[in-house]
């Protein structure tokens, strides 16, 4: 497969066309941000981590009867995947309370939130990301309700199995975020699921082991990440 040319370049991963119309090529980049691109910093080997982990979930999931947009790697830091139509909804999965729940709202952080709690942003870096409802997504055209309703379904068995899989490596699930794209007639997982977009607690410690370790300066990014990525993708690490 050929690398053509970039489509996008985003905060921490950059796509590119192939010489396959249906595939393209994504790109983990070390470079890192938070507070809406205020703060900014570059993580040696962050990309791979991430690339290594965001391709095991979806794997798995592939495995588990959850169609996503992952085809192969082409390398340490470069996912093969489908080209699809992006829905321009973050969808953010809560298991326990943290971050921003907890300031909007009165909720305690460690809190359990069973059943889980879904809530859709609007994907727009120009409106900051806002919180939106089903009548504001369908009203916008962002998505259809049968598309909702199916996201929705989703997000809520995708959180399942990742709990349970995480939780077999001893770590927590507080919350994360999901993107789906549209491919023929098919809702699919797209974008990434990794240290950037999900929050893991080691569940004996409580330690974060993701981005938060960069927006609250709790210590030493990379080794988080390679933590995460040592109870993930073990086999990474074997040579
Ligand atoms: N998240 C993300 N991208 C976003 C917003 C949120 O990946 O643009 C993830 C974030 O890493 C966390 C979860 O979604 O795991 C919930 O984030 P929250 O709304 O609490 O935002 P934060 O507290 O990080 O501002």
């Amino acid at each position: 497969m050929k690398r053509l040319s970039e489509i996008y370049s985003g905060k921490a991963k950059t796509v590119f066309r192939t010489d396959n119309p249906e595939k393209l090529i994504m790109e983990f980049r070390d470079s890192l941000t938070a507070f809406d691109g205020r703060k900014k910093s570059t993580a040696p080997k962050k990309g791979y981590y991430n690339a290594q982990i965001a391709a095991k979930l979806f794997q798995l999931l592939g495995e588990k009867g959850v169609k996503t947009h992952f085809d192969s790697m082409l390398s340490k830091t470069e996912m093969v995947v489908d080209a699809v139509d992006i829905i321009k909804i973050e969808v953010i999965v809560r298991n326990i309370a943290a971050g921003s729940l907890t300031k909007k709202y009165p909720f305690k952080t460690g809190q359990k939130l069973d059943p889980p709690i879904l809530i859709f942003d609007y994907k727009s870096d120009e409106y900051g990301d806002p919180m939106i409802n089903d009548d504001i997504a369908i009203a916008l055209g962002l998505a259809t309700k049968d598309e909702l309703f199916r996201i929705r379904e989703l997000a809520l068995r995708i959180n399942s199995i990742l709990v349970e899989y995480l939780d077999e490596r001893n770590l927590l699930l507080p919350d994360f975020k999901l993107e789906f794209g549209r491919l023929g007639d098919e809702i699919v997982l797209a974008d990434e699921i990794s240290c950037d977009t999900c929050r893991f607690w080691d569940k004996t410690t409580g330690e974060s082991l993701d981005k938060d370790v960069f927006r609250f300066d709790k210590g030493d990014l990379v080794a988080a990440y390679r933590e995460v990525a040592r109870r993930i993708v073990p086999e990474i690490f074997a040579d």
